[in-house]
């Protein structure tokens, strides 16, 4: 991290187009048996069963990542879970993507090799089919524009819009991580700029850094989920923080909400990098984002099948939407729920 790159040298135009295309993908197998045909024809075709899940997400260069601290495996990798995220959002199986590249003149071969080792490695883990896409040029900078298609039984998906008053709200894993692992990497790229040859012990930060760079979709919830049968009212993945994501369920199923300030599961060391950065732990919390955790709400009833699980958390519960969308602090004060500039974000944007 924060070297100077020595990828390799075969530029892009050397090899050609298909060529290109041919050497990122052959690697690449065909796992599910509803893949009909997958990479090499005009188009995909897919035997599907089920209602069929469409999502897309695109990463920009300078917007979306900076190279100069993500590595090019990670972000193939980061890239296909925040689209499985969405598929799992939907309490849906996620079975294959296809992945659109604009690379400038500046990218190597090598380098879209490692992108693609990332994609790989992200498809071999949660069985994904890779089954085509389109490679173009781009004037600056490398875009990539990832589809993710899967299914879900009709009776077993899960809308926004459809959580009922006095259901539970729950969270998965913690909060934060992945926010404060960003503010990590963008201070030792400072401190890089000013100095190269110091080398920053980030021991301490792994598990942030790790969140903000190789973020896991929640698979293991949609599977843990239909075991204890357990079917949510509502679902959402946390991509922009837990605020405007939990404002997305109420404003769509027209409800309100009350969630907890002291429910609110955070990691330790989250709290610590919280302390040293001089940050509210439940501002980050509420909008740090990019935590890929999902939200979601259940029936009062099925409270005995989640109870003590240590990836669950209920942080509240939905109400009528007379009653507005508000935190309950620790001090048992009433804030209400903004999507951003919340309490004391607004003075560290
Ligand atoms: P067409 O000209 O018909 O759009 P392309 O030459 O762009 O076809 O692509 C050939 C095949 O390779 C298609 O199956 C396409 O989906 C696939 N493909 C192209 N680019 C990529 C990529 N970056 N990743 C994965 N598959 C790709
Ligand atoms: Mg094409």
């Amino acid at each position: 991290m924060l070297e100077e790159k020595n990828q390799g040298s075969t530029s892009l135009s050397s090899i050609g187009e298909f060529g290109l295309i041919n050497h990122l993908t052959n690697k690449f197998k065909i796992n599910h048996k509803s893949t009909v045909v997958g990479i090499g024809d005009d188009a995909a075709v897919i035997n599907n069963s089920g209602e069929l899940l469409v999502t897309t997400d695109m990463l920009i260069e300078g917007v979306h990542f900076d190279l100069s601290y993500v590595p090019l495996k990670h972000l193939g990798y980061k890239s296909v879970m925040v689209n499985l995220s969405d598929v799992y959002a939907m309490n849906g199986n996620a079975k294959a993507i296809t992945v659109s590249i604009a690379a400038s003149n500046r990218f190597p071969l090598e380098a879209l090799e490692e992108l693609y080792n990332g994609i790989k490695t992200a498809c071999d883990l949660y069985n994904i089919d890779l089954i085509g896409g389109d490679t173009t040029s781009s004037t600056s900078g490398l875009i990539i524009s990832i589809t993710a298609i899967g299914n879900v039984a009709k009776h077993k998906k899960v809308l926004r819009s459809t959580a009922k008053a006095n259901n539970l709200i729950l969270v998965t894993g913690d909060l934060g991580g992945a926010f404060l692992g960003l503010k990590v990497l963008e201070r030792e790229k400072e401190v890089f700029k000013v100095n190269p040859n110091n080398q920053p012990d980030l021991d301490q930060y792994s598990y942030i850094i790790e969140r903000q760079l190789k973020p896991e979709a929640r698979k293991d919830i949609i599977e843990l989920l239909a075991k204890l049968e357990v079917q949510p009212t509502s679902m959402i993945d946390i991509s922009d923080g837990l605020s405007s994501e939990i404002l997305h369920l109420i404003n769509q199923s027209n409800l309100g909400c009350r969630i907890y300030e002291d429910k609110i599961p955070l990691d330790p060391t989250v709290i610590n990098a919280c302390e040293e950065f001089n940050l509210d732990s439940t501002t980050i919390a509420l909008n740090g984002g990019e935590d890929y955790e999902l939200l979601f709400t259940i029936k009062q009833e099925d409270y005995s099948k989640i109870k003590g699980n240590p990836n669950l958390t209920v942080i509240g519960h939905m109400s009528d939407p007379k009653d507005g969308s508000y935190l309950v602090t620790r001090a048992n004060e009433l804030v209400e729920i903004k999507a951003k500039g919340w309490r004391f974000f607004n003075d560290q944007e």
